[in-house]
């Protein structure tokens, strides 16, 4: 239902674990939040700047510079936490360290064992629910590129770091390891996409980097209980890859264990271009990094009446949005994701609300409106499909005006009635059936013949000629029914 593409050059399915074993997938997400400046300085947050443009001591980790958090990015991460269910609570920073170039103060602020969002959990369309164990504020580094025939840091000739990046704000969304299969990690990510852009607390754009997924994959005997040593993909820069990199990794494991060896613990890179992925470094635990409470900054303790507004003002998410449609229309949430997903389902309410048939607004909206409804209104997109439905506009005619209120708007009556599609006569299609039968006396005895599967064959034809003549005017529906009265 989401709009990512499953290809059959894909081996990205979940046949490929065959029948013996269990995926087990743990997603983090790292989101950059939309603020105007940085974390802790007055920089710019914007993609796409000169490099090392966007600078100042505070970000490039000059001594003596000092930080100053940035309210609106902490109310973001509250905004987002709230809609993923979690418990808002006293977050502290600490200093996770590291030596990367890309990280000039040879440590990143993040938060540890507080963070700011804790314990909550995400809703696929389908029902399944996804644990969200936190959810926690961090700074962005800098990026890295290696000049070099491979674009690694191995066999580099040199490399440049931008610093525009350092510093971002970030919420990272640790999930709990729940998904067990690629297309539910797909869904995930989708979903949270949404979550992300209806709160607008982030472009969500994984393409640039402002939504990045890594994926910690497992394998395990079905039936089975432990957990069994995992790897962490990065790298991964669209939904689409998610599903091939966790495939991919899961079968190598599968392979590993079959010929009586096992995968190492370590980080690994997905590689779009060989479709695979390729060892990164070793993982370090937690204690590699060294954590300890950031000094030079506060913790952030929001006031139950900061929680209590935060959450008052929070939109209508995917997830209620479906439930709201899905309601109105007689269907499952799951029918309706699409249509949630482009954003269709206020005007699909409306045109259900003033009277249209819902199987057929949701059966437009998916089938005509991909890229959006344009000029289409709920009025005209209601009197459209009551047009249809009252048997005035076949469904092919319903199609060709609903293309062009969309692009222009309009009332669909005037321009059914520009178009010529003028609503067939019974009369008329009496008149036109009297004259096939007169000149099909054959095909018209087996019609009205015992063997129902040449009847069916012969009802075709009749209704093929009655379109034909009528250059697809005509109503199959009013066609079949006039057939088979006539049959009678
Ligand atoms: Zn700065
Ligand atoms: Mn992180």
């Amino acid at each position: 239902m989401i709009e990512y593409t499953t290809t059959d050059d894909n081996p990205a399915h979940e046949d490929a674990l065959g029948p013996d074993w269990e995926l087990i997938c743990g997603l983090e997400v790292h989101v950059e939040l939309s603020t105007r400046t940085k974390l802790f300085c007055g920089c710019r947050n914007e993609f796409g700047n000169e490099p090392n443009t966007n600078v100042c001591p505070t970000c490039l980790g000059l001594p003596g510079s000092l930080p100053v958090v940035n309210e609106t990015a902490v109310e973001y991460a509250m905004r987002l936490g709230l809609a993923l269910g979690c418990t808002v609570q006293r977050g502290v920073f600490a200093r996770k360290n590291y030596f990367y170039p890309d990280m000039p103060k040879d440590f990143q602020v993040s938060q540890y064992d507080k963070p700011t969002n804790q314990d909550g959990q995400l809703t696929l369309p389908d029902g399944v629910v996804i644990g969200i164990e936190r959810a926690h504020i961090e700074e962005d580094t800098g990026k890295s590129t290696h000049i070099g025939d491979t674009g690694r840091i191995h066999g580099a000739t040199s490399s440049l770091v931008d610093y525009n990046r350092a510093g971002v704000p970030l919420l990272e969304i640790v999930a709990r390891p729940d998904v067990r299969t690629a297309e539910q990690a797909k869904w995930y990510v989708a979903e949270l996409r949404s979550i992300v852009e209806a709160l607008g607390v982030s472009d969500a754009k994984m393409e640039e980097g402002s939504m990045r997924v890594d994926a910690n994959v497992s394998v395990r005997p079905v039936g089975s209980t432990e957990l069994r040593t995992r790897c962490e993909i990065k790298n991964i820069n669209s939904i689409n890859s998610l599903g091939k990199a966790i495939i991919h990794e899961a079968k190598r494991h599968i392979d590993l264990y079959a010929t009586g060896e096992a995968p190492v613990q370590e980080t690994r890179h997905w590689d779009e271009a060989a479709n695979r992925t390729r060892p990164g470094r070793r993982k370090e635990d937690a204690d590699d990094y060294r954590y300890f409470p950031e000094p030079d900054l506060v913790p952030l303790v929001p006031t139950d009446a900061v929680i209590e507004q935060i959450r008052a003002g929070l939109p209508a998410l995917p997830s209620a949005r479906r439930a709201s449609l899905a309601t109105a229309a007689g269907v499952t949430p799951n029918e309706v994701a699409l249509i949630v997903e482009r954003d269709l389902d206020a005007l699909a309410s409306d045109a259900i609300a003033a009277g249209a048939a819902p199987d057929r607004v949701l059966i437009h909206a998916e089938q005509s409106m991909a890229d959006g409804s344009g000029a289409l209104t709920a009025e005209a997109f209601a009197a459209l499909v009551r047009m249809e439905t009252d048997g005035e506009l076949s469904s092919t005619q319903t199609k060709d005006v609903l293309a062009e209120l969309i692009a222009s708007g309009g009332s669909p009556a005037d321009i059914a009635a520009a178009k010529g599609y003028e609503a067939m006569d019974s009369s008329e299609l009496e008149g036109l059936l009297d004259g096939l039968i007169a000149d099909h006396p054959d095909e018209w005895s087996r019609f009205c013949g015992d063997d129902t599967g040449d009847a069916k064959k012969m009802a075709g034809f009749f209704t093929g000629q009655i379109m034909k003549a009528t250059k697809g005017q005509a109503d199959g529906k009013v066609v079949n029914q006039l057939l088979q009265a006539r049959k009678g």
